[in-house]
């Protein structure tokens, strides 16, 4: 549980764009905890490289970028 908030703090400030900020240590917990389990790539739709910024929001939405979601909303009209 303790390995989880810490992944949580860094999956935060990585989405708060302070990824200069990060210690391996933090890295490596990242990578343990979260990457390996969570990371979405690539939007489903466009297979663009989602940038951190929007992986949180990637991962709620099945995996589209930003942009797609955008669009697809326009098309659902
Ligand atoms: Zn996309």
């Amino acid at each position: 549980m303790v390995e989880n908030e810490a992944a949580l703090g860094i999956t935060k400030m990585i989405v708060d764009g302070r990824v200069d900020e990060l210690t391996d240590k933090q890295w490596f917990t990242f990578e343990k905890y979260v990457a390996n389990v969570h990371i979405v790539e690539n939007c489903e739709r466009c297979q663009i490289p989602i940038p951190w910024c929007e992986m949180l929001e990637a991962l709620d939405n099945g995996g589209y970028c930003n942009y797609c979601v955008h669009m697809m909303s326009k098309e659902g009209n």
